[in-house]
């Protein structure tokens, strides 16, 4: 099962994996209320469809004040989204997500999935966070750094201290994203995911690591321990 990056959003905030504050809205009113409600002038209105590329098929625009919000909204509500990954019918946009814009010095890559062929769950990270993550591994393979886990085991404090150094973090970047590859694998362990996706992580003109991006795959067959993401 998939969900929404404004719903992954929410179970990474619980879980201490910081982003960016935001509401979802479903209506051009509700995309007003949120620009309201969040104490920025400056907004980044997203597509909520379960298919990545949005941005470049015009599904992630900037918004400056609230005029700008209520245009995107009523820009992108109902449109049909077209990425490289919804395939030429595209999806109908019914939801938007409306967060604040983050500062971003750095783009970065982090993800967790099951690899079958060890038997143990990895953890991926990359410098070359914001673009497709399958030509890095494609081109330069040797860009996407690893740290494995047992089944039965978890990421130990050494390895995220680990993954934060290969990404060359400094200074209390890399305290921020040590702290936050543990609560993303609490996350990917606690609700029984298939796989986690953050493109791209980001590190602020601030040093924060903030998740800019969320793509949350859960085992089907494990959900029915999870009445409230079968809610989702
Ligand atoms: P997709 O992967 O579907 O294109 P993303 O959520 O990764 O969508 O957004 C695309 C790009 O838009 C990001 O790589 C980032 O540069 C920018 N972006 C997304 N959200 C924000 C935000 N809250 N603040 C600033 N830039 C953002
Ligand atoms: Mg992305």
């Amino acid at each position: 099962m998939k969900i929404h990056e404004y719903q992954g959003k929410e179970l990474f905030r619980n879980a201490g994996v910081p982003v960016p504050n935001g509401f979802p809205a479903f209506s051009v009113e509700e995309a007003v209320d949120a620009a309201d409600k969040l104490t920025t002038d400056i907004f980044v209105v997203k597509a909520q469809i379960h298919a990545g590329g949005r941005s470049k098929g015009g599904g992630v625009k900037l918004a400056i004040g609230a005029d700008e919000v209520k245009q995107r909204a009523n820009d992108m509500l109902g449109m049909n989204l077209v990425t490289h990954q919804t395939g030429p019918k595209g999806k109908e946009v019914q939801c938007l997500l409306i967060e604040e814009a983050s500062d971003i010095k750095r783009e970065l890559y982090a993800g967790i999935v099951l690899d079958r062929s060890s038997g143990c769950f990895v953890f991926m990270v990359s410098t070359e966070g914001g673009v497709e993550i399958e030509k890095v591994s494609e081109k330069t393979p040797e860009k996407i750094i690893k740290e494995w886990i047992n089944p039965n085991g978890n990421l130990k404090t050494y390895q995220a201290r680990k993954l934060a150094f290969a990404l060359g973090l400094e200074g209390p970047q890399i305290k921020h994203a040590t702290k936050t590859f543990l609560a993303l694998w609490e996350v990917f362990i606690n609700y029984d995911c298939s796989l986690i996706e953050i493109n791209p992580l980001v590190v602020t003109k601030s040093d924060e690591i903030i998740a800019l991006d969320a793509k949350i795959n859960f085992d089907d067959n494990a959900l029915f321990r999870h009445k409230d993401i079968q809610k989702m």
